[in-house]
């Protein structure tokens, strides 16, 4: 595995002084391994978990032609689109029970939705748009005088109309679900049609969060002048528990050297990758960055964006490691089967605002923990939106404000923004329900030009 540094020159254009969200995602895609073990879990426990292997699908689903409606079966090869059809009923196809019987030419079978077409029956007739012959007509003269007559109008059906065919969901032996997919609500159903009660997911990714700063209380402490209680602690707990990942919560920890040492290793040793907040912006008077750096491979970053400019990213070695940390070799990071990286821990030093913690958690931690959850899940797309307002923008950084997106009278999207978007405003995360992307190049908005938005459903 490369060091940070060759990583760096391999991208284009990489400038730590100024460097674009682009060029962080890319180079934190470059820096992650996904993890290698995986584990049987049964259908209950797989929600949200993510695919080590394909599905295969065992059996073709469905399993037989059957019935999308309830109606009448019969040989489609019958139909003229000049006339009406009558035909006898000769028994009843109930859904669970196969009808054995034989339908002749001009015979037909009445049956349930879901029940198996016989042989040589293509087409199927809905109850509804039958009609039966009068009374009158069924005693006329010549007439076969049969109560179980029923007749199709003509032009009504093409054959083939209302037939389910065998494997039309999926045939046996293709691919039922990748791997990489994440266990939807749906792809458990679609397990379950498989007959599939147990499947092999790639291990939970196990992240420990602790938040830095002497300012920062935690809940049961008495308030204390200049001092806030920590939010980011339960964000970051909030965030990764949706996204699927094992929490190793450590609290808050103090700004002691010794105190971050046993934090950062303690971290290192139990987990993939370690998410800190505060104490990384520049010129902070504390012993953060300088842990960071004694006990790990840490770029220290002024990325181009507002908020969360300040970002440190790298990894922290096991304790094992950490007394000698120049001396990370290739092997240093060598994958095993149970570890993302075994002698060491992705690091992701988030600044310390409350916003800039979750914009940066989306803008970078949250793409680059899906690669070493073993995801191939593609970002979910950015949205086009009127800005209902002006919007002030310096090209040359990307900008997240936090919106509210709704529909216009005519169908489209607008969106305005929450007012003041401090870093630290963390009601207006609450209130918003997306980002307005403001790009890298992109200068002012203007009331009614449209702007991408990333909606946060499901996600904050
Ligand atoms: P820093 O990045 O350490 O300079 O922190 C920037 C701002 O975020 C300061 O106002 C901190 O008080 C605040 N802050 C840092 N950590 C937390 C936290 N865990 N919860 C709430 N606010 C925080
Ligand atoms: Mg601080």
């Amino acid at each position: 595995m490369k060091s940070l540094d060759s990583i760096a020159q391999a991208l284009q254009g990489y400038d730590p002084k100024a460097l674009s969200a682009d060029t962080v995602r890319e180079f934190l895609s470059h820096l992650v391994m996904p993890v290698t073990r995986h584990e049987t879990v049964s259908i209950f426990q797989a929600l949200g978990r993510v695919l080590s292997h394909d599905v295969i699908s065992p059996i073709s689903v469905p399993p037989h032609d059957n019935s999308a409606m309830d109606g009448y079966a019969f040989d489609g090869a019958q139909l003229s689109p000049q006339a009406p059809l009558s035909l006898k009923v000769v028994g009843t196809a109930l859904a669970g029970k196969a009808w054995s019987g034989v339908v002749a030419p001009g015979e037909c079978l009445k049956i349930m939705t879901g029940a198996v077409l016989p042989e040589g029956l293509d087409t199927v007739v809905p109850q509804e748009f039958v009609t039966r012959p009068t009374e009158a007509a069924r005693l006329a003269p010549g007439a076969s005088g049969d109560n179980e007559l029923v007749v199709i109008p003509a032009a009504l059906l093409q054959a083939g109309d209302n037939r389910r065919c065998l494997g039309e969901d999926l045939m046996a032996g293709q691919p039922a679900l990748h791997k990489g997919e994440h266990l939807t609500p749906a792809a458990l159903g679609l397990l379950a049609s498989l007959g599939i009660e147990k499947i092999q997911v790639w291990r939970k990714l196990r992240v420990a969060y602790f938040s830095t700063g002497d300012e920062i209380l935690s809940l049961g402490e008495p308030p204390r002048e200049g001092a806030v209680y920590d939010s980011n602690r339960y964000t970051v707990w909030g965030l990764l528990t949706r996204l699927g990942c094992e929490v190793i919560d450590m609290g808050v920890v103090r700004d002691e050297p010794a105190l971050l040492e046993a934090a950062f290793l303690s971290a290192a040793e139990q987990a993939d990758a370690i998410i800190t907040s505060g104490g990384v912006s520049v010129g902070e008077a504390d012993y953060t960055k300088a842990m960071m750096k004694k006990l790990g491979d840490v770029a220290f970053w002024k990325i181009a964006m507002r908020p969360g400019r300040p970002m440190a990213v790298g990894r922290i070695l096991k304790a094992k490691l950490a007394s000698s940390p120049r001396e990370i070799s290739a092997n240093s990071y060598q994958n095993n089967s149970n570890s993302a990286s075994p002698e060491a821990a992705i690091l992701f030093g988030l600044p310390g605002n409350p916003v800039a913690v979750m914009v940066t958690f989306l803008a970078f931690v949250r793409p680059a923990l899906l690669q070493m959850m073993g995801s191939t899940a593609t970002p979910a797309p950015l949205l086009k939106a009127h800005s209902l307002e002006p919007l002030r923008k310096k090209p040359g950084r990307t900008e997240y404000q936090r919106g509210t997106v709704s529909t216009a009278p005519d169908g489209s999207l607008q969106v305005k923004t929450t007012g003041n978007q401090g870093s630290g405003v963390l009601s207006s995360m609450v209130q918003a329900n997306g980002l307005i992307v403001l790009h890298h190049h992109q200068g002012n908005v203007a009331p009614g030009d449209e702007v991408d938005v990333m909606m946060f459903d499901g996600v904050i």
